[in-house]
């Protein structure tokens, strides 16, 4: 049995119509991703194009080839949407339709004029360009998964590629009126590259979507969601049993007499104090940093490579900067201070654990000590911390 253009055609459109179920399916489980819905879209547009553009095939009726034209390019304008809403976050619904209208106007003008080989031509290079277009936006996008992101880049490359082909030969056959639809070994081959990239597309795009999803749900496992700090976890998965020689310090922060902010001003006003110090310690910090959220308003620096001496002056920096930093809060100005620990590398290494409780002993010598200041867990070698809280 030999299968013929139009049943090929055919089957095109039915598998393009289940990717288009599937990619719908995966958007009504998870709705925030808008870009499922666009792409979702765009293969139905382009789905109907087909089963149009087959009625062509069958009946070279003007209105068939322009009903086809107009779907082919609403729909691949829109799956080029989707490339870039991928990309970069935004769909752009104005930037589809210019696409689909240039498009549209380059192959419906020739056709109503009766120069459908021309038609054709235009229709074949319009397709190629949008093509290569969303082909380019995964090749922008990369660097995020590059071995699924790379592949789909390649197949709507290819897919441009036999539409470029499409055209080309229509160019050298050189007739302005075909009278139907164009029928040679370049759409012949156009067709099953389509039928496998948007196989391979498809996959693709399904497996990108789950490891995006993978992604962001360990991102949100690991991140404070008021700062877009590390939070304790994350600090405690990098450096839980990692010893600390000399060359690293830990530093804890605690917010002043924070509860009476609450109370004075609101939980709300609490939290902007909390975003301001994030901010400030975000800005102290240099590559190799950590910057955490413990809880509350208790924070952690860890320093990886510092010289020794060098962790209580980046302490007192950062004390400083919030000390003087004035945060609106309804029409009032508030002013906030830090209390901190620090726990500087010492010669025998210790585990960040041992670091982390070291560093918070000197902070309760700086909470005891009057607030708004740095204490060195050094010290605290001298002054027995148990005998010292007994004695306050
Ligand atoms: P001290 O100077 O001794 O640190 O006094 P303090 O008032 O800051 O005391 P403490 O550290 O015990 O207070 C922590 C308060 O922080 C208690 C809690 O209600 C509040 N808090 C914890 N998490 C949040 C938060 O996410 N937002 C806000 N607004 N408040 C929080
Ligand atoms: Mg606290
Ligand atoms: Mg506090």
């Amino acid at each position: 049995m030999t299968l013929d253009y139009n049943s090929l055609l055919l089957a095109l459109g039915v598998s393009a119509a289940c990717l288009a179920v599937t990619l719908m399916g995966s958007w009504l489980v998870r709705r925030a991703e808008t870009v499922l819905l666009t792409a979702t879209v765009g293969l139905v547009l382009v789905v109907s194009g087909i089963f149009v553009y087959s009625a062509y095939v069958n009946r070279p009726q003007v209105v068939f080839a322009i009903g086809s034209f107009v779907l082919f390019h609403a729909g691949f304008a829109t799956i080029w949407g989707a490339g870039k809403q991928f990309l970069t976050g935004d769909v752009s619904i104005a930037a589809i339709a210019i696409r689909a209208l240039a498009a549209m106007a380059a192959s419906i003008l020739p056709m109503l004029s009766g120069y459908d080989g021309l038609a054709f031509i235009a229709d074949n290079l319009a397709i190629a360009l949008l093509l290569f277009a969303t082909a380019r936006q995964y090749w922008l996008a990369r660097a995020e998964a590059p071995a699924p992101l790379l592949g789909i880049a390649a197949l709507y490359t290819l897919t441009a590629v036999s539409f470029v082909l499409c055209a080309a030969v229509l160019v050298a056959d050189g007739k302005l009126v075909l009278g139907k639809a164009p029928s040679n070994w370049a759409e012949d081959l156009s067709l099953a590259i389509c039928i496998a990239g948007m196989t391979g597309i498809g996959a693709l795009s399904l497996a990108l979507h789950q490891w995006r999803l993978a992604a962001r749900h360990r991102l949100e496992a690991i991140t404070d969601p008021l700062t877009g700090l590390l939070n304790r976890r994350a600090v405690f998965d990098e450096y839980g049993t990692r010893p600390m020689g000399t060359t690293a310090a830990v530093i804890v922060f605690d917010i002043d007499h924070f509860k009476s902010v609450n109370d004075r001003y609101g939980h709300a006003a609490g939290d902007r104090v909390i975003t301001v110090f994030a901010d400030e310690l975000t800005a102290h910090c240099r590559p190799g940093d950590t910057a955490a959220r413990l809880g509350g308003e208790e924070f952690a620096l860890v320093l990886k490579e510092i010289m020794p001496g060098r962790a209580e002056l980046t302490a007192e920096r950062i004390r400083r900067a919030f000390e003087a930093r004035e945060i609106p809060i309804d029409g009032e100005v508030l002013k906030c201070t830090v209390s901190v620990g620090v726990a500087p590398g010492r010669s025998t290494p210790l585990d960040f654990d041992a670091m982390l409780s070291a560093a918070d002993k000197a902070l309760y010598a700086a909470k005891r000590g009057g607030r708004n200041r740095v204490e060195l867990a050094g010290h605290l070698q001298a002054v027995p911390l148990e005998a010292s809280r007994t004695a306050s």
